[in-house]
């Protein structure tokens, strides 16, 4: 078990994605060594699209990478358009281009993953990622930790951060393995080149299409050389929950037969797109046992229906480092403290994330009309004040006036 002492503990990050580079990134700033031990033989996202909201942007910020990200994302004016499915009627929007940035500090962007995490990437030391280091088990017992890789190698640490994703194996050591459950959706998704791509999907906006049992999301990333499109039906008996599984454009367009026509050309421009199951888990209570923790999707994994998972990866890894580098002298404490302030968080964005898919997908009735009303009413921009406003800076200032 880690021991109390006053050197610099060992940090080994377990997964090199968004999460666990945040974490390496955010404890280098705050002067702490670790390193992040990664399955895969080279780092690398495969292609896929995400929204970077103000809360995200302003970690990038801090961590003084947001201008180099900049260059390769795109700022968006309009976010959350929501459109009927059968014509295109715009049920609400954010005005971002006019408020995002006077609101919280930040605009809004979206980008292609590989992007973010090279942006990431940029602030950890290249000698403290080992590629090729896939973990096969955590040994919890002795002084130190050990952390096991299936070519044999072993690796001790003071402090473990289970950065690995939504089959975490330090989420399974510390809780039990527990298999995900399907949740009944699954995803396709592409990346279409601009040129490629109806001119209202190039526009700087994030543009969702809801109707029955489906909908589907677009928006430029790359600046603006490819149109983000992912799109979300009922599974039916598909299980596969694969980044790289694929489907036909005939499967994708079978989907969204009856929808708004313009979709069809959008569809027709995704080639060959990916399509995988989504997967559930219900929110832990506690993430740490000791020093080890857990971290974004190994912690928290969530429908991706608020665009923020990898938002709550990157605020997870600012407190982390804040409550690491404030507590050396008795890391488990550091972890409880960083739990009891990101848990209720999390779990708010998970149980609404979880929430949208119903809203999202209701069949044409007195609920939907009831939800399009309630839509036109509401300025998303502040409704979601919550998620954009956050600052993990504030909550360990706020922490550290109440000890
Ligand atoms: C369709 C879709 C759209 C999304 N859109 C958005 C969005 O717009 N905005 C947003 O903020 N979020 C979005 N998300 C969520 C976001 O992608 C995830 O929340 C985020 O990638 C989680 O990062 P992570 O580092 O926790 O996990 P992961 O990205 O899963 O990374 C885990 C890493 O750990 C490694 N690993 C796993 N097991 C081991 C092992 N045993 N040994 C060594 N290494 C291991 C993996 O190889 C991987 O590199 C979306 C998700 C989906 C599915």
């Amino acid at each position: 078990m880690t021991a109390r002492t006053t050197a610099a503990p060992r940090i080994a990050v377990l997964g090199g994605g968004i999460g666990g580079l945040a974490t390496a990134a955010f404890l280098r700033r705050e002067g702490l060594d670790s390193t992040v031990y990664e399955q895969a033989p080279r780092l690398a996202e495969v292609g896929a699209g995400l929204v970077v909201a103000p809360n995200a942007a302003r970690q990038l910020r801090r961590l003084g990478v947001l201008d180099a990200f900049r260059d390769r994302a795109v700022r968006l004016d309009t976010g959350w358009e929501f459109r009927r499915w059968q014509d295109g009627t715009v049920l609400s929007s954010e005005n971002l281009a006019d408020s995002c940035e006077r609101l919280y500090g930040e605009q809004t962007y979206t980008a292609h993953r590989a992007d973010l995490l090279a942006a990431l990437q940029s602030r950890v030391p290249a000698g403290s990622v080992r590629l090729g280091h896939e973990c096969v088990g955590l040994d919890t017992a002795g002084e130190a930790y050990t952390l096991r890789f299936a070519d044999g190698s072993t690796a001790g640490a003071d402090v473990v951060i289970g950065a690995d994703g939504v089959h975490s194996v330090v989420r399974d050591t510390l809780f039990g393995a527990a298999p995900a459950t399907y949740s009944g959706l699954c995803a396709f998704r592409a990346l279409v080149p601009a040129p490629s791509a109806p001119e209202f999907a190039r526009r700087p906006a994030q543009t969702l299409w809801i109707g029955p049992d489906h909908h589907l999301v677009h928006y430029p990333v790359s600046g603006g050389d490819l149109v983000n499109l992912v799109a979300f039906a009922p599974a039916g008996a598909y299980t596969t929950e694969s980044w790289t599984a694929t489907a036909t454009v005939e499967e994708f367009l079978a989907e969204f037969a009856g929808w708004d026509p313009r979709l069809t050309g959008l569809i027709r421009a995704a080639g060959t797109p990916g399509r995988w199951a989504l997967l559930d888990r219900d929110p832990l209570t506690h993430w740490s046992e000791g020093g080890v923790t857990l971290l974004g999707d190994a912690a928290h994994p969530m429908f991706p229906f608020f665009a923020q998972g990898a938002a709550q990866a990157i605020e997870d890894a600012a407190v982390l480092a804040g409550c690491l580098a404030r507590g050396l002298d008795d890391p488990a404490a550091a972890l409880r403290r960083y739990e009891g302030l990101r848990v209720p968080r999390t779990t708010r964005l998970q149980t609404v994330s979880h929430g949208r898919a119903h809203v999202n997908h209701l069949p044409d009735g007195t609920e939907q009309r009831a939800r399009d009303t309630a839509y036109a009413q509401e300025d998303p921009l502040l409704a979601n004040g919550w998620i954009y406003e956050y600052d993990p800076e504030a909550e360990l200032d706020r922490m550290a006036a109440a000890r």
